[in-house]
């Protein structure tokens, strides 16, 4: 049996005879899909040991990707937000956002050339709406898209209203209810924002951020990896957790943002790594 192992699997030979096992078997590893919010930050507040993890994905040449339902930043905004939080060597090419995947939804939905939105959101989703050639409407858009945003009026909530009742069709970036923020705590997130709109009109918004397969099926195709070959790590059991569960990949669920142990065991599904945070996570051994 040891022979033929050898002789299916040489020893490479940079490798020292010296330090070698007896024998060889290749493992290779796994392609990371992190969260980001719980993850490595909390608001604006890095998560003790972070840095050093993201340096070890880069250092290893581990592949990776940021997959967040933010949908207020673009991957410029978020790499640059890294870097002024000390974690350098990420491009913008290593994020996927829920504003991103709501995009390249709506674009794969309509055969329109010129397609309208009314958006409740930032920035961050206008510009991905305006890229796959959406134009922001406020006469009778074919979607409302609602994401987080920091300045969520009842103007704008009467708007949204008023377009979904004359058909437009009602698309959120994401369902998280809430987000951590810095030093603890947290404040009301796009989840919110669409249950408030749902109440009024009752239509129920289509979803595409996390846990949506969507998300995980975007973050597969661009690594080139099946998801088997993954891990998706995430602080949230009802988006990253089920998310990567249901997408067939391997799960690691870090206690830094809203899951506690004690909530996590609420869940009629479980995580197959449970972390106190990144620092603890070696990527090489998952
Ligand atoms: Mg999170």
């Amino acid at each position: 049996m040891l022979s033929r192992l050898r002789r299916m699997k040489p020893r490479p030979a940079s490798v020292p005879a010296e330090s070698a096992p007896v024998f060889w078997i290749y493992r290779m590893s796994k392609s990371i899909i992190s969260d980001m919010d719980g993850v490595i930050y909390r608001g604006k507040q890095l998560i003790p040991g972070a840095r050093d993890f993201v340096n070890r994905l880069t250092q290893a040449g581990t592949p990776f990707l940021f997959l967040t339902n933010n949908a207020e930043q673009t991957p410029l905004d978020l790499r640059l937000k890294l870097e002024s939080l000390g974690i350098n060597g990420v491009t913008e090419d290593n994020f996927i956002t829920s504003a991103m995947a709501t995009a390249m939804f709506l674009r794969s939905q309509t055969r329109k050339a010129m397609p309208t939105a009314y958006v409740v959101g930032g920035a961050g989703l206008i510009n991905e709406l305006y890229n796959v050639g959406f134009s922001i409407s406020e006469s009778r858009p074919d979607y409302v898209v609602v994401a987080k945003s920091q300045t969520f009026s009842f103007e704008q909530i009467k708007k949204a209203v008023r377009f979904i009742d004359q058909g437009a069709k009602f698309i959120g970036t994401n369902p998280d209810m809430i987000d951590p923020i810095e030093g603890g705590g947290y404040e009301p997130a796009a989840g919110t924002l669409l249950a408030a709109i749902e109440a009024a009109t009752g239509k129920k918004p289509y979803i595409v951020g996390k846990p949506n397969s969507l998300m995980m099926m975007l973050a597969t195709r661009k690594l080139g990896v099946h998801p088997e070959e993954a891990v998706m790590i995430g602080d949230r059991m009802d988006t990253d957790i089920v998310g990567g569960i249901e997408a067939g990949m391997g799960t690691a669920l870090v206690l830094s943002g809203v899951s506690s142990r004690e909530s996590m065991e609420q869940f009629p599904y479980q995580p197959d790594y449970v972390f106190e945070s990144v620092a603890e996570i070696d990527p090489q051994a998952l």
